[in-house]
Parts: C-alpha cells; sequence; structure tokens
C-alpha cells in the first residue's frame, strides 16, 4: 500500500470503528460481531504502528470505547476505569508473559487467572459500610452514575462489615436463562431484540426507570477492590471482598508461570458453554501489587493484565438466502443459507430458522446482515438482523403456499406453528422416511445413505421402506456409483437388518413423536409387533412416559391402511418382529434412572439411550432427585450445574463404558 492508500484506510477505519463504538456503547446494538471489530481493532493498530504520523486524533485506539450518557449524573473516577488488551492465541500470552518478565525482572510470575464474565463494568461506591453510589466505565475517565439501578441488583451487598472507604468494582451480568427471557419477550412486544446478554446488561442499566431494571433479574461479580490499605497480592483482596460479603467468581485460580494459565484457558474454553453465564475469556492478571504498580498503565489499558479471548461463538454475515427442507413427516423447515463465515472453529454456511413463525419474529429479510451464533449447540442460529445497515435492496421472505417438492398445497399443522406437505407420497418425503428407517440408529443398513436412497427413488425402484426388502442384484448393479461389489455388500447389508430388535424397527418406522426410548418403551411392553399395531389409543396412554399426543400418533400409523400395507411387505419379506424376552439377569440397570448432557465422542444420543435401556435402566430428560446417574459428553448444558447442586453422580463418557461394562458382566 503506498502512504496515500494508508492515510485513507487509517481514516476509514477510524470514522467506522468510531461508529461501532456509538452503536455498541450507547444504543447497545451493535452492528457487527465483536470478531469483525476486533479484526477491524487490529488493523487499525498495526497500521497506526507502522505509520504513526497518520493516526487520527479521535483514534480509537487511543481511548476505552464508552461515552458518558444523558439523562444520568455524570460521575468522575477516581481512578480511571481501564479497558484490557486481549489475546487470542497462546503464543500472544507466551509474549505477554515475556514482556512482565522482562520490565519485572522476575524468572517466574505467580499470575490470578480470572473468568471474563461477559457483562458491563461497574464502579461502587461504600462508605461506613454502607453502599453510596454506583457508576458505569463511562469513558474511562468519567461515568453514568446509576446508583438506583444497581440498587435493583440482588446480589449486591447494600451494607458490609467494614468501616472504610472502599471503591469495588465488578461487573453486572444477566444468566443466559434470564437473557433469552427477555429477548422473548422484546421479539413479542415488536422491540428488536438484543445481539448478546452483555449489551442486555448494558441497555438494562442505562434504562431511567429503575422499576424496569428491577425485574432484569441483573446479578453481579466483582473482582476489584481498591483500598486506603492494600494487601500484598490481587489475590487476598479478592478474598477479602468475599469475606465481606461480595459476590467473587468462585473460578479463580492462583497459579506460578504462564504454563499453567495456558492450561487453564484451554480447559476453559471447552468447558465455557456449561455456566449458567456468558463469559467471553479469561482475564490474567499479576497478582504482586507491587509489580503492577511497576508495570503501569497505557491510556487504554493496564500493562499488568491480558485477556485471553475464546474464538468467537457470534459473528455476522449475509442471509444469502432461505432454502425450504421437507421432512419425513412432511414438515417444511426454513433454513438460512449463510454467506460461510468461522464460527467458533468452523465454517458455517448455513443456520437452522426452526419454522415461518421464526422467521416473522425476527424480522429477518433476504440479504440483511444477521448476527449468527453457536454457543456450544451443533447447529448455529440466528439471532437478529442488524437493521440499520439496510440498504432497502433487502427482500421478504415468502411463506410456501406449495411444497417446494412436489407443489402440492400446504395445511398449517396442527399446533399452529409448522406448514407441512400433506401428500405421503412426496418424494422428499419418501426419501426422508426411508433414509431415517436405513440410518445408523434405526435399522442401521449400511451403504444406503442419503444419496443412495435419493437415486432409488428417482429410479422408481423404492416407493417405501418397504420396498427396501425386494431390490435385486440385476436392478442396483448397474446403477451410478454401485458395481458388482457394492450391489452384493448393500443387499448383504439389507439381509443383516432383518435381524434388528424389535424396539429398533418400532424407532425406524418414522411414527411421529415416537423416538428411540418410547420404541423401546413400546418393544419391551407389546413383544410383538403385531400386538402394537393392534393396542387400543386407551392401553397405549396407559404405558408410564406415553403420553396422549404418543399414544394417538401410533394410534394413526398403524390405522392407516398404506402403512398397513408397507408392514405386510417387511413382514413377507422376514423382518424380525417380535421382542426377545429378557430375565431379571439382563437388566442390571433396572430401576435406574440416568440424564445424558453434551456431546459424546463415541456414541449419538440414541445409541447411548438404547445402551442403558437395554440393560433396564430409563433415560429422562431432566436431572431431579430421583436421577441415579448424569452421563456428560463435551460442552454440558446447564443439567451439569443441577446434577452437581443436587449431587448426583456424574459419568464422564470412559466411565460410562466402564460401568455399563460392569453391570453387563454383572
Ligand atoms: P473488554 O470487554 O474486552 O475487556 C475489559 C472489560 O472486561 C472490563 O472493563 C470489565 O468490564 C470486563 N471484565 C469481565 N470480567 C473481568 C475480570 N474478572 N477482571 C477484570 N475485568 C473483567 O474490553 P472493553 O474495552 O470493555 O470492550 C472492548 C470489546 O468490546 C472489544 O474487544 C469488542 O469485542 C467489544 N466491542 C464490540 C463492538 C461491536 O460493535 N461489536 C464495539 C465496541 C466494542
Amino acid at each position: 500500500m503506498d502512504a496515500a492508500s494508508v492515510r485513507k484506510r487509517i481514516k476509514e477505519l477510524t470514522e467506522l470503528i468510531n461508529r461501532y463504538n456509538r452503536f455498541y456503547y450507547v444504543e447497545n446494538q451493535p452492528l457487527v460481531s465483536d470478531s469483525e471489530y476486533d479484526a477491524l481493532l487490529a488493523e487499525l493498530a498495526a497500521l497506526e504502528k507502522q505509520y504513526p504520523q497518520f493516526r487520527q486524533p479521535d483514534s480509537p485506539t487511543l481511548r476505552v470505547g464508552g461515552e458518558v450518557l444523558e439523562g444520568f449524573q455524570t460521575v468522575t473516577h477516581r481512578v480511571p476505569m481501564l479497558s484490557i488488551d486481549n489475546t487470542y492465541s497462546e503464543e500472544e500470552l507466551t509474549a505477554f508473559d515475556r514482556r512482565v518478565r522482562e520490565q519485572s525482572g522476575l524468572e517466574s510470575v505467580e499470575y490470578v487467572v480470572e473468568l471474563k464474565i461477559d457483562g458491563v463494568a461497574v464502579s461502587l461506591i461504600y462508605q461506613n459500610g454502607i453502599f453510596h453510589s454506583g457508576a458505569t466505565r463511562g469513558d474511562g475517565w468519567h461515568g453514568d452514575n446509576i446508583t438506583a439501578n444497581l440498587r435493583t441488583v440482588k446480589t449486591l451487598p447494600l451494607s458490609i462489615p467494614f468501616q472504610e472507604d472502599l471503591e469495588v468494582r465488578g461487573e453486572i451480568y444477566l444468566r443466559k436463562d434470564d437473557f433469552e427471557k427477555l429477548n422473548q419477550e422484546r421479539l413479542k412486544n415488536g422491540e428488536e431484540p438484543f445481539a448478546n446478554p452483555r449489551n442486555a446488561a448494558a441497555g438494562s442499566l442505562k434504562l431511567l426507570d429503575s422499576s424496569i431494571v428491577a425485574r432484569r433479574n441483573l446479578h453481579l461479580f466483582v473482582y476489584a477492590g481498591l483500598l486506603e490499605k492494600p494487601p500484598e497480592t490481587h489475590w487476598r483482596i479478592l478474598d477479602f471482598l468475599a469475606e465481606l460479603g461480595f459476590p467473587v467468581n468462585p473460578h479463580r485460580r492462583k497459579v506460578q508461570g504462564i504454563d499453567r494459565v495456558i492450561e487453564i484457558c484451554r480447559d476453559w474454553e471447552k468447558r465455557r458453554f456449561s455456566l449458567p453465564y456468558g463469559i467471553d475469556g479469561l482475564v490474567i492478571k499479576v497478582n504482586s501489587l507491587r509489580w503492577q504498580e511497576a508495570l503501569g498503565t497505557t491510556s487504554k489499558s493496564p500493562r499488568w493484565a491480558v485477556a485471553f479471548k475464546f474464538q468467537a461463538e457470534q459473528v455476522t454475515t449475509t442471509l444469502e438466502d432461505v432454502l425450504i427442507q421437507v421432512g419425513r413427516t412432511g414438515v417444511l423447515t426454513p433454513v438460512a443459507k449463510l454467506t460461510p463465515v468461522q464460527v467458533s472453529g468452523t465454517t458455517v454456511s448455513r443456520a437452522t430458522l426452526h419454522n415461518f413463525d421464526e422467521i416473522r419474529r425476527l424480522g429477518l429479510k433476504i440479504g440483511d446482515r444477521v448476527f449468527v451464533e453457536k454457543g456450544g449447540e451443533v447447529i448455529p442460529k440466528i439471532v437478529k438482523a442488524v437493521v440499520q445497515t439496510r440498504t432497502g435492496k433487502e427482500r421478504d421472505i415468502e411463506i410456501p403456499e406449495n411444497c417446494p417438492v412436489c407443489s402440492s398445497r400446504v395445511v398449517q399443522d396442527e399446533n399452529g406453528v409448522a406448514l407441512r406437505c400433506p401428500n405421503v407420497a412426496c418424494p422428499a418425503q419418501v426419501k426422508e422416511r426411508i433414509i431415517h428407517f436405513a440410518s445408523r440408529t434405526a435399522m442401521d443398513i449400511e451403504g444406503l445413505g442419503e444419496s443412495r436412497v435419493a437415486l432409488l427413488v428417482d429410479k422408481g425402484l423404492l416407493k417405501d421402506y418397504g420396498d427396501i426388502y425386494s431390490l435385486k442384484f440385476e436392478d442396483i448393479v448397474n446403477l451410478e456409483g454401485l458395481g458388482e461389489k457394492s450391489a452384493r455388500n448393500l443387499l448383504s447389508a439389507i439381509e443383516a437388518s432383518k435381524q434388528r430388535p424389535l424396539s429398533r424397527l418400532i424407532f425406524a418406522l418414522g411414527i411421529r413423536h415416537i423416538g428411540a426410548h418410547a420404541s423401546e418403551l413400546l418393544a419391551r411392553h407389546f413383544r410383538t409387533l403385531e400386538n402394537l399395531a393392534r393396542a387400543a389409543e386407551e392401553e397405549l396412554s396407559r404405558i408410564s412416559e406415553i403420553g396422549p399426543v404418543m399414544a394417538a400418533s401410533l394410534r394413526a400409523f398403524f390405522a392407516n391402511p398404506t402403512n398397513q400395507q408397507v408392514l405386510k411387505k417387511l413382514v413377507a419379506a422376514g423382518v424380525n418382529t417380535e421382542e426377545e424376552i429378557t430375565s431379571p439377569e439382563e437388566t442390571p440397570l433396572q430401576g435406574k434412572t440416568f440424564v445424558i448432557t453434551g456431546t459424546l465422542s463415541r456414541y449419538t444420543r440414541e445409541e447411548v439411550t438404547r445402551l442403558i435401556t437395554s440393560l433396564g435402566g430409563r433415560v429422562t430428560d431432566t436431572v431431579s432427585r430421583r436421577t441415579d446417574y448424569l452421563v456428560c459428553g463435551e460442552n454440558p448444558g446447564s443439567k451439569l450445574d443441577r446434577a452437581r447442586a443436587l449431587k448426583v453422580p456424574v459419568l464422564t463418557e470412559p466411565q460410562l463404558e466402564e460401568f455399563l461394562d460392569q453391570a453387563q458382566s454383572k
């Protein structure tokens, strides 16, 4: 780049980032994701470093991003409230440690590692043991007096057993469940949702009516105390604040050397979604206050602290189109086609939109910039559209009147939310039903995956899953992608699937509302497919865990003449329709209840459920006092916290395997 272009780019970035700052800090409605913002800021900082002569006087690299607001009294901070430098990699952490060691002359530094709570910084002043006033960070030197709003925070102590003047700093945050509730409510009232809990907390604190703030259920963690006579270390301050009754985050750690710090960062990167509140990284602080003072601060941030930020779980991208998928029960699901973007280390180009109500609620248009989030879930979701940057070229998303595959007129589902293609012979539904039937967790027919099913349906060889068992070698050997060997393999996989247990067969039938667990229960109760097919609705709903909706769905399935024809094909082909009698010795987990959370590496949820139920155990959705074990995979949800609170034993994946092995060998 020549000097003129650099100068232009620096100016452009300065204006853009200052605009983003205003929307973020003043409106609490960011225009771009943090990762996009951070990348622009890093670009600007790098250019300014190389060409300091072009730095703009209002450069965002020189100051803390916020502003003081109208409507609140302005407070001057006794000690500036600064930002913290960000790092995104272990190398950058090591470089930070190197700088600290060089400047302090220490061989190894003692650090305190704290969670970086994704909320809003506040300063709290206590006089004579009484909460006197509180303020936002503002521009770092001046903040807004938000005392009335802070008084509504239940975890903020209004009095403390300490008579000297004290300033405490901490983070006001919103729990994830409260955030979801707040956004649902806002969407219902036609208000724009908040992009994340941090913006929601910031927006709440700046409300002028504290009775509304009180309803937001804000929480506090404190992480700094400015004492007249401080102890020697930051760690001691945190302990002291906890003794005084302040909420100090329990996950703080004191460690020697950067290697331990890195280990802790790696660990939390995996575990962060298990917390009931959001964290966007960890803050690493030099423990000794003497060294903190010696290292000093820049105009923007202290040199004795650094933030290790996690890979972005939220990004901004463009909604290019909305595609419509037809599932095996005919439900039309809109799927967002996105401009590919990196989220938590993977490229995302699709996001679920659940149903058309969701599109309406989010007010999405094709061409919108959207916030996309992965947040521990496997499938990313769209959180909100950025309405402020619309150009007028965005298009409305049309709700289909006809099935995109077979053109049948769509109908509203009985619950009024989903749209459904009513044509059971719709090729999309037929394919999906067969794919499900043959899938690994159902009849497990190797070689009969998505593309092959599509091919066989398109060639007219499969009209339903009953036809799978009459496929002949001559029919398939010349098909695209199949040769003699794979045709033979496919036929033997089909043959082998005839021996699957009854529970698998029931699950494979794809009856609405009947999942793997219900299929186990039904197989155990009825023992044969014939018995199940004959059962009346009342008998079905008497079975524990089979509700009226499931019972009605089962009845409707078996009463349908088309389905009866398909079932006849299965029976005629010799597919197993009976459950083996199991003796009590074969069900060592009888009476034991399990709950599963997180993602397991070697099993799907269905497989684990089947393993447990085949040994007589039960798998339920919610952790309660009656739960015997929680099976915990990667990125567990709030179930883990609940299990810990109720002291329910937790089994990791290897522990579960060992446990099941032992149960089987008893
Ligand atoms: P920051 O949020 O990255 O870090 C500093 C803050 O961390 C402190 O002020 C404090 O509030 C908080 N914190 C949480 N836990 C803490 C702990 N244990 N100890 C100390 N502090 C703790 O920095 P910032 O200056 O507040 O904000 C800058 C960040 O905000 C950027 O990196 C960017 O991600 C985001 N931002 C985004 C936009 C946008 O448009 N998306 C605009 C402006 C800023």
